[in-house]
């Protein structure tokens, strides 16, 4: 069988978690912590990065610094992962979703501003598959109207928009690093902070509320319990993990890269005889080959293809459930406007085997399975 994913393990982990075994230090904050924050503030420009225990909880301390009162909305897209949504549930949002577009589906910028309403506090985009949505509308709008930007770049790591990494553009960016992730450590995560004010109260947020990162600094000379918070930092054998990955972050982004543009030439011919649509990258927008995901013509045929890759030894996968359909999306949010493409084309996508060190023999594989369903479909559906 070729898997959907498979962990990305370049080979020097078990040296660093042995390293930061030898240091006596494995809790959170140590050798590794820091070396994997400096690593993202260097190199996506960011004045602030703090690796958390999971995209999730990087969501969940950006909710929190957004400082949401009762009856406060927020803004996200109905095709996205519970933790967008639920993050800002357990910080007391109520949620309204919007729709998505057909060609990224990523967030439709055009449909923001008719869900906007006097308690709208929050825009959450979600970069899907690592393809950024459009910022520059989305950040025009929360300027007109106030509001803050929260980026779920869980999927968006080493992805750019018109030349900006995402996670920066928005006050609180939000990556994850998970095993389905591009670089993972098991399970973990960052919160990348635009305005230097929300730095200490992040730091106490991430560390139960109390002040110990001022007294790490010397800039107290004892720590104490100062605000609300919860736990969100990871320990530095996840993070000497995510350091042998962030080391060779250019590698694996080539890897992956190679093994979505060898699918995406593959599957060209195909898109042009309107057998099926490909994935599409809007003109400024660097993406990181999060995901190879195409489209079929709808459920029916999208059912039948999974299973026949799999005959085929072939791991496939469809994804989002539209939030606003799902049981919590019903009793937390409301939909805001006409689920023109949401559903429709929720149900046509499938996504293909992509992980960094997929052999270009087991692609092979995978893309001869694609194109001899294709081949045949027409008449079938
Ligand atoms: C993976 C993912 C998350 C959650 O990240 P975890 O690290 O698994 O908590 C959130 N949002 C999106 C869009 C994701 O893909």
């Amino acid at each position: 069988m070729i898997n959907f994913n498979e962990p990305p393990f370049l080979g020097m982990e078990l040296g660093y978690i042995q390293h930061a075994i030898n240091n006596k230090k494995i809790c959170g904050d140590g050798e590794f912590t820091k070396r994997c924050n400096a690593w993202l503030e260097d190199r996506f420009d960011s004045q602030k990065a703090l690796l958390t225990t999971s995209g999730t909880a990087a969501l969940e301390m950006a909710a929190l610094m957004c400082e949401i009162k009762p009856g406060d909305e927020v803004i996200l897209p109905s095709y996205t992962f519970s933790s967008t949504a639920t993050a800002f549930v357990l910080a007391g949002a109520r949620l309204v979703f919007v729709d998505i577009r057909p060609d990224t589906m990523n967030v439709d910028e055009c449909a923001i501003e008719a869900a906007i309403t006097g308690k709208t506090k929050v825009i959450v985009v979600v970069h899907y598959a690592g393809v950024a949505c459009e910022m520059d509308a989305i950040t025009a709008m929360a300027s007109k109207y106030d509001l803050l930007v929260v980026e779920d770049a869980a999927q968006g790591v080493m992805s750019a928009y018109k030349g900006r990494p995402l996670g920066t553009i928005g006050d609180f960016g939000c990556y994850s690093f998970h095993e389905t992730k591009n670089y993972s450590m098991g399970e973990g995560g960052a919160l990348l902070i635009a305005d230097e004010k929300h730095n200490e109260p992040a730091e106490v947020l991430r560390e139960k509320g109390t002040n110990r990162s001022r007294f790490f600094r010397g800039q107290v000379d004892k720590y104490t319990w100062v605000d609300y918070g919860s736990s969100y930092l990871p320990s530095d054998l996840n993070a000497a993990f995510l350091w042998a990955q962030l080391e060779r972050a250019d590698d694996i982004n080539e890897d992956r890269l190679a093994s979505w543009n060898r699918y995406y030439r593959a599957f060209s011919d195909l898109a042009a005889r309107e057998k099926l649509s490909l994935p599409v990258v809007p003109e400024g927008c660097v993406h990181n080959a999060h995901m190879f995901y195409l489209k079929c013509r709808g459920l029916e045929e999208r059912t039948a293809f999974i299973a026949y890759l799999k005959e085929r030894g072939v791991q496939s996968t469809f994804h989002y459930i539209p939030l606003h359909s799902a049981p919590a999306g019903r009793k937390f949010g409301r939909f805001a406007g006409k689920d023109v493409h949401t559903t429709v084309e929720s149900e046509r996508i499938v996504r293909l085997p992509m992980y960094y060190g997929l052999t270009v023999e087991d692609q092979a594989r995978v893309i001869e399975a694609v194109q001899s369903f294709f081949a045949s479909s027409s008449t079938r559906f």
